[in-house]
């Protein structure tokens, strides 16, 4: 078995995925890690290792693969994805602005809000798809912008580089949430960005069974700030949740293929389809950032969005005729989800600020898995027909 210095400089995401981040090895010979249910360390031991909250092998294998993956020079491992938003926030002080993009996840929204603001920050929401908006990044010179791209639920695509050019000239780092492209559909550093987020609970782990999070970046004072966060405000992830994110993100290539094919197929047929109101898909030549999608990104990724002219009480039973798409929270891992963003994701957020972003009742928010794409196509259909409106 090969350790890290051998893996070849110019591999692959796929080879990397699976061959960096690999250096308990030496030791043992074992072909896969061993978990490190340890909370402590015995002083003065090689790897430099004192208490898990402040590091573990697991987390150092995660965050070496991670760092790979997203062409980082530095990633850290959160328990969640709000855990690394909440690292990142905290890297902020009172008096300090954010500029963000309005149609951010809403737990993202409710941290500003209901946490933030408390201590003293201030939140400036704008429409980033707008090129004349960058102009409240110029005005306000804030600490942060916060980007997400695609958003969540809208898929609104975000031109990373130009929003990051535009910042940085008046000071201003980057931050962005990279959860629905993931890693291998898009590397927000090389677009730009400060510091590229993700929320390893979705396609990076895959699997639906392990919360985390992650910052990546190649800034050393950003890089002390989240180490100090991990550790500071007891932010660390589980030695266990680690050890699953690392043996999920061996298959992230491979499942974005399929989740990336899957949601193109069933978007072109659903635009296609008699009755529905409208669709959005990265990849869609319909989608109004479809040309920046292609530019900055190398798939449409497994998000995709219907409206089917439904009221909210009608989306709400057409969600309940599916059968392998389940009505829960959350997205990227293998199996088919559906969400009422409405009345689930974006519940947090004031009906009026809500719909003003774009998120209506009618709104319907599918992860496309990986199972066989004529199986979920067959199960949309049912559903539909199973209503008088768009059947
Ligand atoms: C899920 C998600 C988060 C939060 O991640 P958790 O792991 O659930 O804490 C942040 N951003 C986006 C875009 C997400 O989808």
């Amino acid at each position: 078995m090969k350790d890290d210095p051998s893996v070849p400089s110019d591999a692959r995401f796929e080879t990397r995925a699976i061959h960096i981040g690999q250096d308990w090895r030496a030791e043992t010979g074992a072909v896969i890690p061993p978990i490190y249910m340890t909370s402590t360390f015995e002083t003065g031991n090689p790897g430099g290792f004192d208490y898990t909250r402040s590091g573990n092998p697991n987390y150092r294998n995660l965050q070496a693969t991670l760092a790979s993956l997203e062409n980082a020079k530095h990633a850290t491992v959160f328990a969640s994805g709000v855990s690394a938003i909440t690292a990142i926030a905290f890297g902020l002080k009172s008096g300090d602005t954010i500029v963000s993009e309005q149609n951010i996840y809403g737990c993202t929204y409710r941290l500003f809000e209901r946490v933030l603001r408390k201590f003293g920050v201030a939140i400036e929401y704008v429409d980033l798809t707008v090129a004349a908006n960058y102009a409240t990044i110029t005005r306000l010179k804030p600490a942060l912008v916060w980007l997400e791209s695609p958003t969540n639920p809208l898929l609104k695509i975000l031109d990373i580089q130009a929003i990051s050019d535009v910042a940085h000239r008046v000071g201003s780092a980057v931050a962005m949430d990279n959860t629905f492209a993931s890693s291998l559909l898009q590397r927000p550093l090389d677009l730009g960005a400060d510091l590229s987020l993700l929320s390893t609970t979705k396609y990076t782990n895959g699997h639906s069974d392990a919360l985390g999070g992650a910052v990546c970046s190649n800034d050393d004072a950003w890089q002390e700030k989240m180490i100090f966060a991990q550790k500071a405000l007891g932010l660390q992830p589980s030695p266990f949740d680690t050890w699953l994110t690392s043996r999920g993100v061996k298959t992230e290539a491979i499942r974005m293929e399929r989740h990336c094919a899957n949601a193109l197929t069933l978007a072109q047929r659903l635009e296609a389809r008699a009755g529905v109101k409208s669709v959005r898909y990265p990849f869609l030549p319909s989608h109004p950032q479809y040309e920046l999608a292609r530019k900055q990104m190398t798939g449409g990724g497994g998000m995709l969005l219907a409206d089917f002219g439904h009221s909210q009480d009608d989306a709400l039973a057409f969600i309940r005729r599916l059968h392998l798409f389940t009505q829960a929270e959350s997205l990227g891992g293998i199996e088919s989800l559906v969400c009422h963003p409405a009345t689930m994701t974006h519940a947090s957020i004031p009906k009026d600020i809500r719909e003003a972003a774009g998120v209506t009742d009618g709104l319907i928010r599918f992860s496309v898995g990986i199972e066989h794409v004529e199986d979920l196509w067959t199960d949309i259909e049912q559903a539909l027909e199973g209503d008088g409106n768009a059947g």
